[in-house]
């Protein structure tokens, strides 16, 4: 989730905010943003404590497909496709949380650029919250690229978080996905056991940081604020330390 209007603040389906020239080495291709979900949180002192109490607000929630010489790769998979047929969208049952809606499938936005599921190579997910991994069962190909302590977080009842079928791979920390360093996962724990983001060095744009929930508010990003149900504080902290510390080094966009 990101508060609409803040941070890279992009939210147009299938816009493409990078592209690559020619001559360069990088493997990196396109980079897509696709509208994963619309919500209305009820109260966002949830993610703020003791800021902004009874204030609503709209969240976005974003995947990002990614074009690279050696295949195709899915950040990220929203809120779930079943959300778009419900007339009302998704009602929370506690109203403090997320009412969601889908005005677009993410199957139907793939359709649109010609990519079928089989074609994803690798489907990375920041976190196992379900406005995220909404949509994994989509892609049974596809190699799953997920922290190891995230895929072994058991879920809210006790349950695994991701299909035993699901070809995986478990992460012990950082990756770099395609060997070229064009895109690497960056293990930013806190938010929840295994909470990781992505920095893709696109050749034109410059160096991108996917945060995925290691922030949600500006106003977090600037006082450090954590939101009441992180797993780890000081891990949350030291996540957004190592995000800063990133985009210093690569001149980089949050
Ligand atoms: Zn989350």
């Amino acid at each position: 989730m990101k508060a609409a209007g803040t941070l890279i603040g992009a939210f147009a389906a299938l816009a493409i905010i990078g592209s690559a020239s020619a001559q360069t080495k990088s493997g990196i291709e396109k980079l897509y943003i696709l509208n994963c979900g619309e919500g209305v949180a009820g109260d966002i002192s949830r993610w703020s404590p003791g800021v902004n109490v009874g204030k609503s607000m709209e969240f976005v929630d974003n995947c990002y497909l990614i074009r690279h010489a050696e295949g195709w790769m899915l950040w990220d998979t929203g809120v779930a496709d079943a959300i778009a047929a419900m007339p009302d969208g998704q009602a929370p049952s506690d109203p403090r949380m997320t009412h969601w809606r889908r005005p677009k499938t993410l199957a139907s936005q793939l359709e649109e650029l010609g990519v079928r599921p089989a074609d994803i190579k690798y489907v990375a997910v920041s976190h196992s919250h379900p406005d995220h991994i909404g949509n994994v069962a989509l892609f049974p190909q596809s190699m799953l690229l997920v922290q190891k302590f995230e895929y072994e977080w058991p879920g809210p009842t006790g349950t695994p978080r991701f299909k035993p079928e699901q070809p995986v791979t478990k992460l012990e920390g950082d990756h770099d996905v395609f060997g070229d360093g064009s895109v690497t996962i960056i293990a930013t724990p806190g938010h929840t056991p295994g909470h990781q983001s992505l920095l893709v060095r696109l050749p034109k744009t410059g160096a991108l940081v996917l945060s995925g929930d290691a922030v949600h508010f500006q106003s977090n990003w600037e006082n450090r604020g954590i939101p009441a149900n992180n797993t780890d504080k000081d891990q949350t902290l030291a996540s957004m330390q190592r995000i800063a510390d990133i985009l210093a080094k690569e001149k980089g966009t949050l």
